[in-house]
């Protein structure tokens, strides 16, 4: 038996969106990120699922989205994802977003000081609770700016800095962090009078931090402006049976492994209640269309492909035309 292995770091976040043509712009125009991979959820194909991330999609900069349009608000509280944080290269990249928010209308916060780093909270057109760390000198996964990007490279989002989970208690989500996934204790803070554990994995800093963040006597509910789960690297097929076999041995129901079509994964709950996946870095986003034409068209894995007709008669006409290929800054 080999050693355990490491998780390097988050995969994809995938969240709920209920007005999937705002949810575009706001992804791809305000913050820049390319919009990689237009497809359908793979268990309701009626709804689109939206990939927006670096140039290629990498694993550790891929923030997804379920286009629900009836979807209820999500629902804050213990069980749920309170905030997707993501890294940019600098202090001075942060001052220049709030510019860019206050310009463009976002809402967001004041640049307040975070465990020794500045952050930025803000929010989408959905609420959407989202933060922006100042990660220089943080590392973080190897990723591929965008040319397109109406944002410019020295203060674009690089990459995923962590998430923030509101639990139940905290006690049980850190135990299953640390014993079952190999997380480590690295901080603990208080927020709003909320004590807070920071926990990192693999190399620690951007893309590989867990907050969790409890008591919570209320359980949330996952719904548009929410997050539906948090999805944390396996570097190849080996190390994913690795933790299928680990999620067995300690009694985790789990999905067994699912062919994602861009990636495999496999899916469980932490015992505060938020839904987690463990998916592979391969074969990525360019396995069913060139990497320079990604996100233009409806990509459909095959075994939904005789399906296509159907599907598209299903979904709304949404042209992502622009948002995958890019161009200059509308703010
Ligand atoms: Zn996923």
């Amino acid at each position: 038996m080999s050693t355990r292995p490491e998780i390097p770091g988050l995969h994809h976040v995938t969240a709920i969106t209920a007005d999937a043509p705002g949810n575009v712009a706001f992804y791809t125009r305000t913050l820049g990120l390319r919009l990689v991979k237009k497809t359908v959820n793979q268990d309701d194909v009626s709804a689109y699922h939206l990939f927006y991330g670096d140039a290629r999609g990498s694993p550790g900069m891929d923030m997804t989205f379920f286009d629900w349009p009836r979807a209820a608000p999500n629902v804050p509280g213990g069980g749920t994802v309170a905030r997707v944080s993501f890294a940019v290269p600098s202090a001075g990249a942060l001052r220049w977003w709030q510019d860019r928010f206050d310009r463009l209308g976002v809402p967001h916060g004041d640049i307040a000081d975070r465990r020794g780093r500045s952050a930025l909270a803000f929010a989408d057109p959905e609420g959407q609770r989202l933060e922006l760390v100042d990660a220089e000198g943080a590392g973080g996964p190897a990723v591929q700016p965008w040319p397109g990007s109406p944002v410019p490279p020295d203060v674009a989002i690089r990459s995923f800095y962590g998430v923030t989970l509101d639990a139940p208690a905290a006690g049980p989500t850190v135990a299953f962090l640390t014993l079952h996934m190999g997380f480590r204790a690295a901080d603990r803070f208080e927020d709003g009078g909320r004590p807070v554990t920071v926990l990192e994995c693999g190399p620690g800093g951007a893309g590989t931090e867990v907050r969790v963040a409890a008591p919570w006597a209320r359980r949330g509910a996952p719904g548009s402006g929410g997050v539906h789960h948090v999805a944390f690297r396996a570097v190849d097929d080996a190390e994913q049976a690795h933790w299928l076999a680990a999620l067995r041995a300690a009694r985790v129901p789990n999905s067994g492994l699912v062919d994602r079509h861009y990636f495999r994964s496999l899916y469980f709950r932490e015992p505060g209640g938020v839904l987690f996946e463990i998916a592979t870095d391969g074969p990525g986003f360019a396995t069913d269309e060139p990497a320079d034409r990604l996100g233009e068209r409806l990509a459909l894995p095959p075994f939904l492909e005789p399906h296509r007709a159907r599907i598209e008669a299903g979904l709304i006409p949404l042209d992502t035309g622009a948002a995958a290929r890019g161009g200059p800054s509308d703010g």
